[in-house]
């Protein structure tokens, strides 16, 4: 293994609280990537050199070195930046299938997230630029909240507001200069997503991914009723589960092709080296970060 992100699914995964859990013992880690060093005399997919990625979560990618089957894993071009390649199996992925996968957008049209600093809410931000599409993006409201205004703008946001700025009155004329959104993207639930739905163009669909206020999502019975608005969900490995692993593939390449062409960066990092990996896990579940915590191995 190069390096390895610690995400919050790693966190929930070892909580036990996860959709998908791995037979103990285990290794953590689903997301980073590795090169390989040896191949078995059948393996054809890949070579001593190249660049892999895991095909599923539950690999265990916190470690220096595994023996896995070709099936397992993804090649990837090694010219790509390391974090970028660490960090593309699962917020990216995730990110571009609900662009794609829910509502019919072209060019133009509007998208509201909320934890848009995320890992995934910067991956939406980039492709959603990328695909002409214009993001309002919520974040909670910190002291340095212009620092963050500032690069989320520079990943190609156009507008970053805070949860407060969001359940203003004013809001009632924000979208007289934009069209309404028709898709929303919910990481938080509680408030936040209340918040997210009051703002959806009629017929509109919310897609919850995570939970992070751990809070019920909570939708007014007049906005579904008068404004018809659809709640679903989305989970990536489902999604694989129901496509074929040359589709994964091609959505990988997809991405890989956005990064190669400087539109899809990876998330703001902090390099850790794996033996820290205490530090490193602190910090991951500490709010207000806005930094990605990624173990490296080399
Ligand atoms: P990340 O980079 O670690 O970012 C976490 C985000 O959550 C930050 O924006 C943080 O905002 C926000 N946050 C933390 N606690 C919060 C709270 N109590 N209320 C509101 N916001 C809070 O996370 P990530 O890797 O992008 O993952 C984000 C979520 O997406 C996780 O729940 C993850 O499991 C989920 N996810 C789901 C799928 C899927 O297939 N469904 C795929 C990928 C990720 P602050 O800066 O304000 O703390």
């Amino acid at each position: 293994m190069l390096a390895a992100p610690i995400n919050p699914s790693d966190i929930n995964m070892i909580q036990g609280n996860y959709g998908l859990l791995p037979k103990l013992p285990a290794v953590g880690g689903n997301e980073g990537v590795g090169q390989v060093v040896a191949v078995g005399s059948s393996v054809t997919g890949v070579k001593p050199g190249d660049w892999v990625i895991p095909a599923n979560a539950g690999l265990g990618t916190w470690r220096t070195e595994a023996v896995f089957s070709e099936e397992a894993l993804i090649g990837v071009p090694s010219d790509i930046p390391l974090q970028s390649a660490a960090t593309l199996s699962v917020n990216p992925c995730t990110a571009y299938r609900m662009l794609m996968d829910f509502e019919q957008l072209q060019p133009g049209d509007s998208v509201i997230q909320n934890a848009s600093n995320s890992g995934v809410g910067q991956a939406v931000i980039q492709i959603a630029a990328a695909l002409g599409l214009r993001t309002v993006n919520v974040v909670r409201d910190r002291p340095d909240i212009q620092k963050l205004t500032d690069r989320l703008k520079s990943l190609g946001a156009e507008h970053v507001l805070t949860e407060e700025e969001l359940r203003k009155h004013e809001m009632k004329n924000f979208f007289k200069d934009m069209p309404q959104p028709r898709l929303a993207l919910n990481c938080v639930g509680g408030k936040s997503s209340t918040e997210l739905l009051r703002h959806l163009a009629r017929g509109g669909t919310m897609v919850t991914y995570g939970g992070m206020a751990k809070q019920p999502v909570i939708a007014s019975v007049s906005q579904l009723i008068f404004k018809d608005l659809k709640l679903r969900g989305f989970w990536l490995s489902q999604w694989k589960k129901d496509h074929s692993p040359a589709q994964f593939k091609e959505l990988i390449l997809t991405l890989c092709s956005l990064i190669s062409r400087g539109q899809l960066t990876a998330p703001a990092c902090s390099e850790v080296p794996l033996q820290d990996y205490q530090r490193a896990l602190e910090a991951s579940m500490q709010p207000f970060v806005s930094s990605k915590q990624i173990l490296t191995m080399c």
